[in-house]
């Protein structure tokens, strides 16, 4: 993109920022439909999910799913049941089990020892201080924070996750070099906060970027041409 077509873009962006992020999520459903994440059986199974897929593919967390129902119900007290090593065993699927194990019975035994197991009452309460307190726990990063605010607690808290900075990058709307929360914050300061449409713009978001904005982008068929600036 020539250097004077690109600031003239950036500008309509910025000024246009709120009807841009709109546009995208209707276009993006419009080509995908709706897409009804997260899959889970309970909001337990989002949390448990929610740990298991730091630095794995889904499919991987699919399996150590599948194994530890097999297993076990999925409840804090059968996670935390577990013998470390069997907890070890079944999620072995999803890598880093280890890691992965210890931090899924150290949040599992906070929430039977503070709150007897209701997720839903530790996840109540002011929004900013619920992410604080998930944020405090050995291996919550802010991703997984989010992810389990808006799909276990349903709360309009945004997902970002890797494909969310790289379309919004390509697209214009990003610069390069933002962190998570200005990230975050853009599209909660510029979307109505509604639980059903972050949850449904972050579903789209990576199944634009699985399907055509990959690594290599598939830009002839990608549904948001001719908008996007396909900044590469
Ligand atoms: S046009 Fe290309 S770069 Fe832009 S979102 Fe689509 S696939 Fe990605």
């Amino acid at each position: 993109m020539r250097r004077g077509k690109r600031q003239e873009y950036d500008r309509f962006r910025v000024e246009n920022l709120k009807d841009t992020l709109l546009f995208i999520c209707n276009r993006l459903a419009e080509h995908f439909g709706p897409l009804h994440w997260w899959p889970a059986d309970s909001p337990f199974e989002v949390v448990i999910g929610a740990f298991l897929t730091q630095n794995t593919a889904w499919r991987n967390v699919e399996l150590a799913i599948a194994a530890l129902k097999r297993a076990v119900p999925l409840t804090p007290q059968a996670i935390c049941g577990l013998e470390r090593q069997r907890l070890e065993e079944l999620i072995r699927p999803a890598g880093f089990f280890r890691q992965k194990a210890q931090r899924l019975q150290l949040f599992s035994g906070d929430l039977l020892e503070h709150y007897q197991g209701d997720l839903d009452a530790m996840l109540a309460g002011p929004l900013p201080q619920v992410r604080r307190y998930l944020l405090e726990f050995k291996g919550v990063g802010p991703e997984t924070a989010d992810s389990i605010l808006l799909y276990a607690a349903h709360r309009p808290s945004f997902v970002v996750d890797a494909y969310t900075r790289r379309l919004l990058q390509r697209y214009g709307i990003l610069q390069g070099g933002e962190s998570y929360e200005q990230i975050r914050t853009l599209f909660m300061e510029n979307l109505p906060l509604q639980t059903d449409l972050f949850n449904e713009y972050h579903a789209l978001i990576v199944e634009q970027c699985k399907t055509f904005c990959r690594k290599r982008p598939l830009c002839d068929s990608c549904p948001l041409q001719p908008h996007c600036a396909v900044i590469l």
